[in-house]
């Protein structure tokens, strides 16, 4: 089969790789659609303690079963599904409470198993048993499906600031994580939702993905700004979505009494931030992180782009074949749309 094959940094090859072979626990799947996420160039620039070399990367991923084991009791040849990329062990501690994206072993697609960039994914006994894998619904797209991994992260997130109705959520990182946020915040009721970002273009696009503010970061303090439209009070929720440890700072900033903080976006291994950590206690704010997403997540992400509650295709705004899996990177990276697919 066709893969793209993470050989080393840097580089990446599409080459003939043998097809895996399926055992009577497993299943194997014809991808359809795979998503290039932030995390992905972030590991073909860096690497990451997870992905051991050669590997395929890739977690954003849907397709059609083409081939089941024996045992497999639980989907057939020609089932369409949307697999997620954290996959619980199952036994452990955070796996039995149902938080399984802290699981202790954190096996994920595309690390430490085949992902989606390549014709065909194999889905192993522990993904099947405990994994983030839900069939799709006919009328939704693979490309649509895959999309559940990311909005399944975002709902993660969502889940822990708690929005209520009315109130003023901003979101600093206007792309697709971002923008994300912004439709979830809609659907919880938030009045105010503000997004800030360093690139004017994208900052004001966040206005088609639910946001009814924006803030152009090059031009203005977004920390100024946020307490000039809440009245010197500052936001009820603030979320991070971008990789720039400032924003973290800027975040608790910009809250308000009992306001709800998530540093959802992550940093580069051993970044360190300096802050006062009386406007934490004089505010009683609740500063939190979030990462990934569990199966209840995804399948929730699934449901909601189902049921057109998040019209999920306003989001997809690149498509490459797995030869350009290159171009699809710069792509990303460039900025100039949200999502991009890569079609094995
Ligand atoms: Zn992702
Ligand atoms: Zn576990």
């Amino acid at each position: 089969m066709k893969a793209a094959v993470f050989k080393q940094l840097e580089n990446i090859v599409v080459e003939d790789v043998p097809r895996p072979v399926v055992g009577e626990r497993e299943a194997l799947l014809k991808v359809e659609a795979c998503a290039v996420c932030g995390s992905d160039i972030r590991i073909f620039h860096h690497g990451n303690d997870r992905v051991k070399l050669p590997q395929i990367i890739g977690h954003e991923i849907a397709g059609r079963v083409v081939e089941v084991g024996g045992k497999v009791t639980t989907l057939k040849i020609g089932d369409r599904v949307a697999v997620g990329a954290d996959v619980p062990c199952g036994h452990c501690a955070y796996c039995e409470s149902g938080h399984g994206n802290n699981c202790s072993e954190n096996y994920a697609m595309g690390y430490q198993f085949a992902g989606g960039f390549a014709e065909y994914c194999l889905l192993n006994e522990q993904v099947l048993n405990y994994g983030p894998v839900h069939k799709i619904p006919d009328h939704v797209s693979c490309e649509e499906a895959a999309l559940a991994e990311p909005l399944g992260c975002v709902i993660n997130g969502m889940e822990m600031v708690d929005v209520r109705l009315g109130d003023t959520v901003v979101i600093i990182g206007g792309g697709p994580i971002g923008c994300m946020m912004a439709s979830v915040a809609r659907l919880h009721g938030a009045a105010k939702i503000v997004v800030v970002d360093k690139n004017e273009r994208r900052a004001r696009a966040s206005l088609e993905y639910g946001a009814n503010g924006y803030i152009w970061s090059g031009e203005a303090d977004p920390v100024e700004q946020v307490m000039k439209l809440t009245g010197g009070a500052g936001a009820d929720v603030v979320l991070t979505a971008c990789p720039v440890a400032s924003t973290h700072l800027q975040a608790i900033e910009m809250a308000g009494h009992r306001a709800r903080v998530n540093l959802f976006g992550g940093l580069p291994a051993g970044t360190t931030i300096t802050l006062e950590p009386n406007k934490i206690h004089y505010k009683e704010m609740f500063v939190m992180g979030s990462h990934g997403s569990t199966p209840r997540q995804h399948k929730l992400a699934l449901d909601l782009i189902a049921s057109g509650k998040i019209d999920i295709s306003r989001f997809i705004t690149h498509r490459f074949p797995l030869e350009d899996i290159r171009l699809a990177f710069r792509a990303a990276e460039e900025q100039n749309g949200m999502k991009v697919i890569v079609n094995p």
